[in-house]
């Protein structure tokens, strides 16, 4: 009954084989797919009825079947070799719509434009249908999708494993200037990029007690006794690299109900209990959390934190054992990356997993758990830091706190060998914070169980050595080093700014789309004339299609022609939309002082959510949207300033909003942000930077060269001395009249007139505290705008400034992130798959 598969070359489409219709690349084989699935798929005999979802989903199941196929070449390619699989674990993948990346990755892009336009159609509209998984809140997330390209791309075997939420991140939208949340809808349409694997199933326990027991052989044994069990489901989405062979996965687990648990409230009659727990079981993976850098405590997180990492381990160890491999060697076969202390239990969990269900003895599973795990540190902000209380922990969780209390006390008796005497060192590093309501920290779980830890900017990980994880770099320096992040030119270029990519690929071949370092040779045109006019040509369509979405989604008429100066982030203190707002007020009271001055004229675009009960993010956004309206309704202003706030920034609109930047706004507090990506993406679609000395911020500086950055504000060690000094605030009000002009406008009300107390809350806390030092950096910050300003008018200078970002953004590519990661941590090397051979499934074998 089985068929065989018989590898053989390639012919083309000849239209006369099978599987064309499936896996042809040619225009014909496109279009018959497509009409196909319109018909049987979608169900829509006459193409006149088919709505514009029946068409995106055609053509996406077009293209899924051909990277299926990949898919399936790959596997092939991969049978009885050994290499090392890399993991990465994230509860979060903010992957952005999969089609038009496909088509790239594919290399279909062009022809099937041209396909559908000779059909009528423009491919825009297909590209525009698709809703995008927001599975993740945003640059940590983001990184996980740019490293599942690159992964693929680079042909280095791996999986992605996450979480399927039924509900990503919230859309945003205004009201009355204020963020109103709606919740993310994103598979009510259906999803044709993931295929549901039932059979792929796995149970993970949660609460109950342990007990001890003698085992056969009288050894001291532990069984977990759990209250409930819930079920996780495999559901993969094929990630395709960049015109290669490879075909990797991101599998995201779903939790539904066992069948069998409930079988004791069925046999009872006890129908609607039984229903009910299926629904409870059901809600660990609705909702993804909307928190950006705040810990939520709350149970529900944990529970998702630990559904997601055990599935993916007993998916592992299941793929490690049909391998025919024995658990001793499962660090050889795998390396698993934790972004983030989110997935950091797994160091637990494999360890029971070993030691109990496996009886394996505790130091070789120690040796296996150390070289399977690397951890990733994503931030310094204290109050983004994992800790759990005990309490919390130990009732949904018994047995993992019992092994971490172990690990812990072996851990400590090192530590007491290498410092010893020092009960402070001690107490510091713990696992378990013994001060006020007991807590399991859970970095510090993630640097004794990981062989690796890594900061994501060189000014990250010094900070990271230096104040956070000191003590742990003091107890293991080897384990420690930097991986600067990056973002996949892919997307991030090819995709959203073809423009600027055929411009480039005209000049210097398409090399540079693999290889981001080859971009150098760009700076052979910073001073050739018809190659200035060209990327101002570019520049400003960009921007032209900026400017029609934002009339669209807020009715206001924006020019392209002024400097499109954009901050578009999350919103957050620490990212200080409030200090570009300042900027922003003290423009219009110069203006409103002297209304025929000459400058340059701005148009402000600020895009990003709130976390839903983060007040004071939430208090920025209305204070953005008050101060736009006021501006944009004065006549004084007209053609000097505009505001905008645009509204429900994904990755979607991030598309649409880094290649139309003229000016990128990384004015974070120094030593706050990690890395960013945002300012990657700005500066490669060619905006220049306005930014502190913070996170990647100094390597983009390194690389782009001081004279095309401009740079203001205090740096992080001149942040840590203020704040030593004791930093005051309200005696740089009382010293700056031009500071107190714009914050005594705010607190007069002439932006909230209806309610002058509207902004209080902000106001009272900069000038009380200002714990990210706004007031600080403002005179620094408003002169190096000036700057900016003057820079924008000298168009040449300005033009040759965005050439030479865009071409020395080749470090920031997530391949060269990648490649790190495979040399230093990983120890994993390309698998390659190769595309010129095709499968043929014979009748005949046995599959
Ligand atoms: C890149 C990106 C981020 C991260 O931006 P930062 O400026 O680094 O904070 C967040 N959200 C989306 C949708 C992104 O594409």
């Amino acid at each position: 009954m089985g068929k065989k598969p018989v590898r053989k070359a390639c012919t083309g489409d000849d239209g006369k084989s099978s599987e064309d219709v499936r896996s042809g690349l040619s225009l014909g084989s496109l279009w018959r797919a497509y009409i196909d699935n319109l018909i049987c798929v979608q169900g829509r005999g006459i193409p006149e009825i088919a709505t514009p979802n029946d068409r995106y989903m055609a053509f996406a199941y077009t293209v899924r079947d051909r990277m299926m196929y990949r898919a399936a070449h790959a596997l092939h390619a991969y049978m009885n070799k050994d290499f090392k699989i890399v993991c990465y674990l994230s509860a979060e993948f903010l992957m952005g719509p999969h089609l038009g990346n496909n088509l790239i990755n594919l290399g279909i892009y062009d022809e099937t434009r041209q396909a559908f336009k000779t059909a009528g159609y423009d491919i825009e509209d297909f590209l525009e249908q698709e809703t995008e998984p927001g599975l993740g809140n945003g640059g940590l997330g983001r990184l996980a999708a740019c490293y599942l390209d690159s992964l693929a791309t680079l042909e280095i075997p791996s999986i992605g494993y996450g979480i399927r939420y039924e509900f990503g991140i919230f859309d945003q939208e205004l009201s009355d200037g204020w963020q109103v949340e709606r919740t993310d809808m994103w598979l009510h349409l259906g999803n044709p990029w993931e295929i549901a694997r039932p059979e792929i199933s796995f149970d993970v326990k949660l609460g109950g007690r342990t007990e001890p027991y003698r085992d056969e052989e009288g050894r001291y044994c532990v069984r977990w006794v759990p209250h409930r069990i819930v079920k996780g489901i495999a559901y993969d989405t094929p990630i395709l690299g960049y015109r290669v062979g490879t075909c990797n996965v991101l599998r995201l687990w779903k939790a539904e109900a066992t069948e069998s648990f409930d079988l004791e409230a069925f046999n009872h009659g006890d129908y609607y209990r039984a229903v009910e727990d299926k629904v409870v079981s059901e809600n660990l993976t609705k909702v993804l959390y909307p928190n950006d850098t705040q810990l939520q405590g709350k149970q529900l997180r944990l529970e998702q934190q630990y559904f997601f990492v055990s599935c993916s381990l007993q998916d592992m160890i299941r793929l490690h054992l049909a391998r025919g491999k024995g658990l001793g060697t499962f660090h050889e076969t795998y390396a698993v990356q934790l972004n983030d202390t989110h997935p950091s239990v797994a160091i637990a969990e494999l360890m029971r997993i070993l030691v109990d269900d496996h009886r394996m003895d505790w130091e070789t599973a120690w040796h296996v758990t150390k070289n399977t795990f690397a951890y990733t540190n994503h931030t310094l902000l204290p109050e983004a830091l994992e800790k759990w209380s005990l309490q919390l922990f130990g009732a949904l969780l018994p047995r993992h706190l019992e092994i971490i209390f172990e690990i812990n006390r072996r851990f400590l008796d090192e530590v007491r060998t290498k410092f010893p005497g020092d009960e402070g060192r001690m107490a510091r590093l713990s696992l378990i914070d013994e001060t006020g309501n007991r807590s399991l920290r859970m970095a510090h779980l993630a640097c004794v169980g990981c062989h690796a830890v890594n900061g994501v900017a060189q000014l990250h990980t010094e900070l990271l050595k230096s104040t956070v994880l000191r003590d742990f770099y003091e107890m293991s320096p080897e384990k420690f080093s930097n991986k600067t992040n990056g973002v996949t030119p892919r997307r991030w270029m090819v995709l959203s700014n073809p423009g600027l990519t055929a411009l480039i690929t005209e000049r210097i071949g398409a090399e540079w789309i693999r290889n981001l370092d080859d971009l150098r040779r760009l700076e052979e045109f910073a001073d050739d004339r018809e190659f200035h006019d060209r990327w101002r040509r570019v520049k400003l369509d960009n921007k032209k299609k900026l400017a029609s979405r934002i009339r669209e989604a807020t009715g206001i008429v924006v020019d392209p022609g002024t400097l499109f100066d954009v901050q578009a982030k999350r919103i957050h203190e620490y990212k200080r939309q409030h200090l570009n707002i300042l900027h922003i007020i003290a423009l219009y009271v110069r203006i409103k002082l002297n209304p025929h001055t000459d400058m340059t004229p701005r148009t402000c675009i600020f895009s990003g959510k709130a976390a839903p009960g983060y007040f004071m993010a939430k208090l920025i956004i209305k204070l953005i949207t008050s101060v736009a309206k006021v501006i944009n309704n004065d006549p004084d202003m007209e053609g000097r300033l505009k505001v905008v706030f645009f509204p429900d920034f994904n990755v979607k609109n991030g598309q649409r909003i880094y290649p139309a930047a003229d000016l990128s706004e990384q004015i974070s507090t120094a030593g706050k942000e990690a890395s960013g990506t945002g300012n990657m993406k700005f500066a490669l679609n060619g905006a220049l930077t306005i930014g502190t000395l913070d996170g990647a911020n100094v390597e983009i500086r390194e690389e782009v060269g001081a004279e095309s950055f401009f740079l203001f504000g205090l740096t992080a060690e001149q942040v840590q001395e203020m704040k030593l000094q004791g930093y005051d605030p309200s005696a740089l009000y009382a010293s700056n009249p031009r500071l107190r002009g714009v914050i005594e406008l705010i607190r007069g009300g002439h932006f909230s007139p209806e309610n002058p107390d509207l902004f209080r809350p902000l106001l009272d806390s900069l000038t009380e505290q200002d714990e990210y030092m706004l007031f600080a950096d403002f005179d620094s910050y408003v002169d190096c705008q000036a700057e900016v300003a003057a820079a924008y008018r000298d168009t040449e200078r300005w033009t040759r400034m965005s050439i030479m970002n865009t071409a020395r953004m080749g470090k920031f590519s997530s391949d060269r992130a990648i490649r790190e990661y495979c040399r230093d941590i990983w120890k994993a090397e390309p698998v390659r798959v190769g595309m010129s051979g095709c499968l043929e499934w014979k009748p005949g074998g046995r599959a």
